[in-house]
C-alpha cells in the first residue's frame, strides 16, 4: 500500500506561501504583479484552462491581463500583442495559450516573448539553461513534480528514474531536471523496445502520455515511487491518469492520484514562476 501523494494539499499550502511574499513584493515595490494571458480563438478546453489561470492569479494577489483574439486573429495583430506586452512595465510574465489556431505561426509568436517573462519556460533559452544546470525558468510541469519529490522527502540522488514520454513541455524537462537532481535518468517513447522491463527497472517512474491507464502493476517495481503526469478519460468518461491506479498503488511507494495530484501544481507553478520573474526584474 501506498502513500497518496497529494498535489492539491500541496499546490493550496505553496499558494498560500505564495500570496504573502506576493504581498511582501507588492508593498516594497509599490506595484502588483502581472501576468498576461493571450488567448486566440474558441477552443473549450483552453477557454477553461485560461479561466483557472486567471481565478488562481487573482488568489495570490497577481494582477492578470486577459487578451481574447478571434479564431480568424492575424498573424500580425497576435504578434504586435505579445510584442507590446513583451516591453510593458506593468508585465511581468506572458503566457500565449497553446494549441493556437493552425493558420498562425506559434514557435514564431512565442519566440517573441523575452526569456525572462517566458513563465511557461518553454523558451529555448529558458530550456538550454535548464539543460546546462543554470538559473533559468522551469517549465511549469515538470518544476511541479520536483516539488512534489521534495515535499514527500523524495531525493532522486543516485537512483534509476524513468521518464515515460519526451514531449518538450513535460518528458524532456522533466529528464533535465531528474538528472540536475542527481539520478540516472532514462527517457522512453513510443519507440522504446521492451518498454515493460524499463519501466520495470525505475526507482522513480514519471508518466507523461496521454493514453488512460497504460502503466500497469507489472510495469512497476515494488516501492517504485509512481508520478502520474496523465489527463485522459477512461471508458466511462471519467477523468483518469496514464497509470492503473487501483493496481499500481499496491505496489508503489508513493504514488499521485488523478485528479488532485500533478494537475494542481502546474497552475501553482505558473504562479510561482510569475512571482520569481518579477522578482529577477
Ligand atoms: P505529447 O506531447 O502527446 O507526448 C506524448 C509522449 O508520450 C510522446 O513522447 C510519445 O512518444 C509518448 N507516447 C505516446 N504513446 C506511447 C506509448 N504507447 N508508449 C510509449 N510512449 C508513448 O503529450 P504531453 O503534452 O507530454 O502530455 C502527456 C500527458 O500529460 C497528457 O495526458 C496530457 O494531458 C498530460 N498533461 C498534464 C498536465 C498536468 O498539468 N497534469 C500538463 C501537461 C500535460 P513519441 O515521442 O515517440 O511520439
Amino acid at each position: 500500500m501506498s502513500t497518496l501523494i497529494d498535489g492539491k494539499a500541496l499546490a493550496a499550502k505553496l499558494r498560500a506561501e505564495l500570496k504573502e511574499k506576493i504581498a511582501a513584493f507588492s508593498e516594497e515595490k509599490g506595484r502588483q504583479i502581472g501576468l498576461a494571458v493571450v488567448l486566440v480563438g474558441e477552443d473549450p478546453a483552453s477557454q477553461v484552462y485560461v479561466r483557472n489561470k486567471i481565478k488562481a492569479c487573482e488568489e495570490v494577489g497577481i494582477r492578470s491581463y486577459s487578451y481574447h483574439l478571434p479564431a480568424a486573429a492575424q498573424e500580425q495583430d497576435v504578434e504586435a500583442l505579445v510584442s507590446e506586452l513583451a516591453s510593458s512595465d506593468n508585465v511581468d510574465g506572458i503566457l500565449v495559450q497553446l494549441p493556437l489556431p493552425k493558420h498562425l505561426d506559434a514557435e514564431k509568436i512565442l519566440r517573441l516573448i523575452p526569456p525572462a517573462k517566458d513563465v511557461d519556460g518553454f523558451s529555448a533559452e529558458n530550456v538550454g539553461n535548464l539543460a546546462m544546470h543554470r538559473e533559468s525558468i522551469v517549465a511549469c510541469t515538470p518544476f511541479g513534480v520536483m516539488k512534489m519529490l521534495e515535499e514527500y522527502g523524495i531525493d532522486p540522488k543516485g537512483k534509476s528514474a524513468v521518464v515515460l514520454g519526451r514531449s518538450n513541455i513535460v518528458g524532456k524537462p522533466m529528464a533535465m531536471l531528474l538528472i540536475n537532481a542527481d539520478a540516472t535518468v532514462t527517457v522512453c517513447h513510443s519507440k522504446t523496445r521492451d518498454l515493460k522491463a524499463v519501466c520495470a527497472g525505475a526507482d522513480i517512474l514519471v508518466v507523461a502520455i496521454g493514453r488512460a491507464k497504460f502503466v500497469t502493476a507489472d510495469m512497476v517495481k515494488e516501492g517504485a515511487v509512481v508520478i502520474d503526469v496523465g489527463m485522459d478519460r477512461d471508458e466511462n468518461g471519467k477523468l483518469c491518469g496514464d497509470v492503473d491506479f487501483e493496481n499500481v498503488k499496491e505496489k508503489a511507494s508513493f504514488i499521485t492520484p488523478v485528479p488532485g495530484g500533478v494537475g494542481p501544481m502546474t497552475i501553482t507553478m505558473l504562479l510561482y514562476n510569475t512571482y520569481i520573474a518579477a522578482a529577477r526584474r
